[in-house]
């Protein structure tokens, strides 16, 4: 991993050895056994990661986090529906803009950056108006809050309005209890904490939800249409191959592999999804440690909104953007601000998946950031910074 940049973005991220061999190679034909085997194994997997019910729908569909987002809105919704939006940022705004595009009438409710609603004030508001629909984002990838889903989602079952949670940046990483909480799509990409490179876009729709797309009086456009694609996914769950337009095959071998991974053989889901949840949640902890010694303070503003996925710092005094410049040259890539009304005074750094299993990683990412600030001109210890890591 030393000779070439270590990917510390909130996606793409660094992908195991098994994953990257599986993805790459000769793409498999989509007839192919080994392609029908993986493709239905990586179904019921999906469930399993996602804690969904038996009787949950899984999709794994060509695309990014945004075709998931495309393929939730457009199966769920059309005009004349009300959704209630929980804004959190970038992503949420991107939400808003499909519902509307969709004829959908959007309710906000928003937060300051760096903050999230309570459940109490998204229960009051979906008791405060007629709604159909409630959207979430499980953790903002502008500004790394994690929302409260489990009382979101309890929320919205309260009232019998369908819950949607993009969980792009927090699938298979942060705790999701689909069938539990009464979520009702919980979708995803292939290259966040999931851990493939990116081509794949994935969810998983409670029954409720596809009765919803029963109901719908005007189709979706068809390459996310759940129509199209139920037979497909049927198909392929029971070891049989189905067309209705070219799966990404190279990736779907790799996903059988990716999910494998993330249940570490264990045949117990929930016990599965807990070591995977605890993993980031140490990793995380570990990484605030170091931030902390290094004089960096988080954009969210509660330590109860502290997403495990990403970090997302305010540059300190005297500081900027150059700082990404300074840590790329040490072999490590950050991203920058996204959240529009921030942007250009904090970064974000991202620890999800195969990198929190390479203490030597987690260390260089550290390390990188530490020196670079140091070159800037803070005074940091690194070595302090480095050896917090090691605290529990
Ligand atoms: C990355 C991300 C998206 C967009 O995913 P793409 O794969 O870039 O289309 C959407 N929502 C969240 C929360 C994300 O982190």
């Amino acid at each position: 991993m030393s000779d070439r940049p270590l990917l510390m973005i909130p996606g793409p991220i660094e992908v195991s050895d098994a994953v990257r061999d599986a993805a790459g190679g000769p793409p498999p034909g989509h007839l192919a056994p080994a392609l029908i085997e993986a493709f239905g194994a990586s179904l019921g997997m999906l469930r399993r990661v996602w804690r969904a019910s038996s009787d949950s729908q899984p999709f794994v569909l060509p695309g990014s986090g945004t075709s998931a987002m495309d393929s939730a809105v457009q199966n769920l919704c059309e005009r004349g529906h009300r959704a209630l939006l929980v804004n959190t940022g970038y992503f949420s705004d991107r939400m808003a803009e499909m519902l509307r595009r969709r004829g959908v009438t959007v309710t906000e409710v928003k937060a300051q950056p760096g903050e999230a609603p309570d459940a109490e004030l998204v229960r009051g508001a979906l008791a405060s108006d007629r709604f159909d629909l409630l959207f979430a984002t499980h953790v903002d990838t502008s500004t790394a809050v994690r929302v409260d889903a489990e009382g979101y989602a309890r929320a919205a079952r309260e009232h019998g309005v369908l819950s949607v949670f993009d969980g792009v940046c927090a699938t298979a990483a942060e705790r999701f209890e689909m069938e539990a909480w009464g979520a009702d799509v919980y979708l995803t990409a292939s290259q966040k904490a999931i851990g493939l490179p990116p081509g794949l876009a994935m969810l998983v729709a409670s029954p409720r939800a596809m009765k919803a797309r029963e109901a719908l009086t005007v189709a979706p456009t068809m390459s996310v249409d759940w129509h199209c694609w139920l037979p497909v996914m049927r198909a392929y769950e029971e070891r049989r191959p189905a067309y209705f337009a070219t799966p990404a095959t190279g990736l779907i071998r790799a996903l059988a592999v990716g999910l494998g991974e993330i249940l570490g053989g264990d045949d117990d889901p929930a016990r599965a999804m807990s070591a995977r949840f605890a993993l980031h949640e140490r990793g995380a902890a570990a990484f605030r440690r170091a931030w902390r010694e290094l004089g960096l303070t988080a954009v969210p503003q509660r330590p109860a909104l502290l997403s495990n996925t990403l970090s997302a710092l305010y540059y300190p005094a005297g500081v900027g953007p150059e700082l990404l410049g300074e840590i790329a040259a040490r072999g490590v890539v950050v991203a920058g601000g996204l959240h529009p009304e921030l942007a250009p005074r904090y970064f974000r750094v991202g620890h999800m998946g195969h990198v929190l299993t390479r203490p030597d990683a987690m260390r260089r990412g550290v390390r990188a950031i530490g020196e670079a600030l140091a070159a800037k001109g803070a005074a940091v210890d690194v070595d302090r910074a480095l050896a917090a890591m090691e605290e529990e």
